[in-house]
Formats: structure tokens, sequence, C-alpha cells
């Protein structure tokens, strides 16, 4: 018999009850979101035609430390949650690492992924406000999953704009999409103003997240009883994000194990940020100490190649400027088989983490990723998302250097979803198909040089 279970799963009332806002930690504040015509700062007034109001509150509160989760919200979150940190004795064993590895697994539920923690907050808020209905982008399809599922369960409409390239490669999510109620429609399209455009200007685009978000932002504000909702990078869906790191925590406090190391995958942020806030919050305060690890793709590079200024959150300029990392609003990343890894940006709050030196970043590529994911998907039984595959192979590599000191180092990571609508990407594994696409300093200049200059 082990000590420690195979398993740590939290009793249903051990859940926690509030969301942490590490931004009430933080010495040096996320810059605020700046409004695109006047360059001035966005208050709650200037978000309200695209925001739901106690999103727009929550987005801009940089002190309130505790939120509480309300009672609709923790009781849906009681159909797939809390989740398990697992033990992985398996992937430990086949590395012959004296390395101790645990990962908490957000893909036990329809939609796949961690998004749901912030999909039913936000359709819960706009349900409440009386509205008719939300808009959205996807990527890779999985915000777009998730939020149809929790607008069904409010009862609201749900207009999903997926980026093209996702719309082709993954019928299967459209169709879940769909049966849950949501209208699916391929971005760049014809039916907004600034998808026409779009199409003008780069003709046969497979689309980009950026540009998704325009589409869905302009469909949202020319329509009555409608708000836009995002399923990343904001400081919200962070905020939602935390039941992974509080959860986190309460497990492995119920076993007095310490983490050394944190791992997380970065697309815009949540899920990293959601399970590192409290661990931050600690190493903040200086209660503890704590290696904290954000992958991205080799594709993608927005920390550890993008530049910490203002830029639009999407490609079409509507959207408010955030101070963050990026590539330029109009960097289109290569078409690499993690569509929820492809945004130009990051998270205002980790931005400022990693610019205060508070976090590390890594990039790794595509073929080592899923190097990692088989690897793990043979020993651990689950089959992981391209996405998570990227924290595995970190986790992997920080294990096999134990292996070398002999150091027994606590990992933890982040395993944010399942892979079964990832196939395709597999496939192109399996076959030895897969290539890997770094962007040359020719490449990132181009996107660069969409990044606006301010006064
Ligand atoms: C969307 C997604 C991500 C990346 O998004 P973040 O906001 O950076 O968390 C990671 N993993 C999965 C499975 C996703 O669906």
């Amino acid at each position: 018999m082990k000590e420690i279970p195979y398993k740590i799963y939290l009793e249903e009332n051990e859940m926690p009850k509030q969301w942490y806002n590490v931004r009430a930690d933080m010495k040096n504040k996320p810059s605020p979101l700046l409004n695109p015509a006047t360059l001035k700062p966005m208050g709650f007034e200037d978000l309200r035609p695209v925001f739901c109001d106690e999103l727009i509150k929550q987005e801009l509160d940089d002190t309130t430390p505790f939120f509480d989760i309300p009672e609709e919200i923790l009781d849906f979150y009681k159909m797939y949650r809390p989740s398990p940190l697992v033990r992985a004795y398996f992937l430990e064993k086949a590395l012959d690492t004296p390395a101790k590895i645990y990962y908490k697994f957000e893909g036990n539920n329809t939609s796949g992924s961690h998004k749901l923690n912030s999909a039913i907050a936000q359709a819960y808020y706009a349900k409440k406000q009386g509205l008719k209905g939300v808009t959205t982008e996807t990527g890779a399809g999985q915000w777009g999953t998730a939020l149809s599922m929790a607008c069904s369960y409010f009862g609201l409409d749900c207009e999903v704009y997926m980026v093209k390239v996702s719309y082709e490669q993954k019928p299967f999510r459209r169709e879940v999409m769909r049966t849950y109620g949501a209208s699916v429609t391929p971005s760049p399209s014809e039916s907004t103003a600034v998808g026409r455009k779009i199409l003008k200007e780069f003709p046969g685009t497979t689309g980009s997240l950026g540009c998704a978000i325009s589409e869905a932002v302009e469909a949202a504000t020319s329509k009555v009883g409608y708000r836009y909702v995002l399923g990343s990078v904001l400081s919200q869906v962070l905020l939602h994000q935390t039941i992974i790191g509080l959860e986190t925590k309460a497990a492995l406090d119920k076993y007095q194990i310490k983490p050394d190391i944190i791992i997380g995958c970065a697309g815009g942020g949540s899920n990293l940020g959601g399970l590192i806030s409290p661990f931050m919050g600690e190493k903040i305060r200086g209660e503890a100490d704590y290696r904290i690890i954000a992958v991205e793709p080799a594709s993608c590079p927005s920390l550890t190649r993008g530049k910490y200024v203002y830029d639009f959150c999407d490609t079409g300029m509507v959207c408010p400027l955030a101070k963050m990392y990026t590539l330029g609003n109009g960097f289109i990343p290569s078409a690499n088989h993690a569509g929820g890894l492809r945004y130009h940006g990051m998270s205002s709050i980790l931005s400022q983490l990693y610019a205060d030196k508070l976090m590390e970043a890594v990039s790794v590529e595509q073929t080592q990723v899923f190097d990692a994911a088989v690897q793990f998907a043979r020993v651990e039984g689950t089959l992981p998302a391209p996405e998570s595959s990227h924290a595995i192979r970190v986790a992997i590599d920080e294990a096999l250097k134990c292996k070398e000191t002999g150091e027994e180092k606590t990992i933890v990571f982040g395993l944010t979803g399942t892979g079964y609508f990832d196939m395709l990407a597999y496939e192109k594994y399996n076959n030895g198909e897969m290539r890997d696409y770094v962007p040359t300093e020719e490449d990132l200049a181009k996107g660069f040089a969409t990044i606006p200059t301010l006064q």
C-alpha cells in the first residue's frame, strides 16, 4: 500500500466556495485595459456595451482578494468537481525518476477541458442580468463546447465564431456545440463587417483567434440583449479558473505535500493562472517559494519571444488594448495542432508576473510535445489534449533532470483536457508526418509591425 493514493479526491463539501484574486496580492498590478478610441483606462461604463456588468466588476477589481462563488455555480460545479489530483506513479516508474509527479485533471466533463469552469460563471452572470444570449469565438473548439453546455443549462442563446481551420478540422466539436443548441459560424465569415474586411485583405486565410474575437464582439454589440464572453486572457476568466489551483492546494495540504515546481501550458493564460494563483499568492507574500513554469508552443511563443507592450486583443482592432507579452495582433501562427495555444498575446496578470520574474517560461516544439503525450497516454491511461501535453513535456523534462541529479522534487502540472477531438493531430504524429514550425525573426517582425505605437 502506498501512503499517497493514486487519486486524491476532495469531498464535495471540501470544494472551495470562493475564487481567489491574485491581483490583490500583486505588488505591481497588471496594467489597465485601454479604450482604443481615447487610450484612457477602460472604466465600468466603457465596458458595459460589450461585457456583463458583474463580470466587468470582477475584471476591474485589483484589490478584493476573494469572491464568493454563487450557489447556482457551485451546484453546476458539483456535476464534475472537485476534479482529481493524480499521483503519476506509472509515469514516474516509466521514467525511473526519483521525482514525485502529480497532475490536476480537468478533462472529466463532456466539454473535455477546464474551460467549463469559467463558461458556467459567465453564462450565470449573463442570465442574472436578464440577457437573451452571448456571442464568442472558439479556436480549437473547447471553449465553444464549454460555453454551449453552460448556455443550454441556463437557457441562453449561444453564437460561436469558430476559427476556420478548426471548423474544418474538428467537425465533431462543431456538432457537440450544435447538439447543445449553439449556432456555429466559421471565422472569418461574411456575416460581420470585420470578417468581410479580413477576408478581403487575406483571401483564403484559415483564420485566427484574434480575428474570430473581432467578429464575435461585433455580433454582440450590434444586437440588443447580447453580450460578448471570452474563454481566456481576461482577468475575470483567470479568477474563475482559480478553482483549479485552490482545489489542488487543498488536496496537497491534505497530505502535507509541498510542490517544488508547478507547470502549466499557456495559451491565453487562464488555466495556468488559475492553477498557480494560490501558490503565487504565497510566493508574493513570502510564505513559500515555488518554481512556476509556463509552457508555450515554439510556433506561438508570446512569453519567450514576444514584446511586453500595449497591443490590441484582437486582429480587427475593435477590442481594448492590453499590456501583455504579444507577438502582435496581426501575427497569424502556422497551423499547429494545439488550437488552444494559438493566441498572439497573454493574460495581463501573467505578463506582469513574468515581467517581475516571479514565473519562468519555456517553449517546446510540437513533435516533442506529442512524444510526451503518447508516452503519458501509454502509461497513465488518459489521452491528453495537445495543449495539455505541452505541460506534460516539461514535467517529464524536469523529472528526467531529477533522475540525473538524484533530487526528489515534487512536480505538479495541469492536465487541462482530453484529446478525443484531436485524433487528426495524433494521426499525423503516428504516421510520422508531423512537422515543427518555428517562426523566423522575419516572421516575428511582421507580427510586431502590427503593434500600435502609443504616445
Ligand atoms: C484552451 C485550452 C488551453 C489554453 O488556454 P488557457 O487560457 O491558456 O488555459 C489549454 N488546454 C486546453 C485543453 C484548452 O482547451
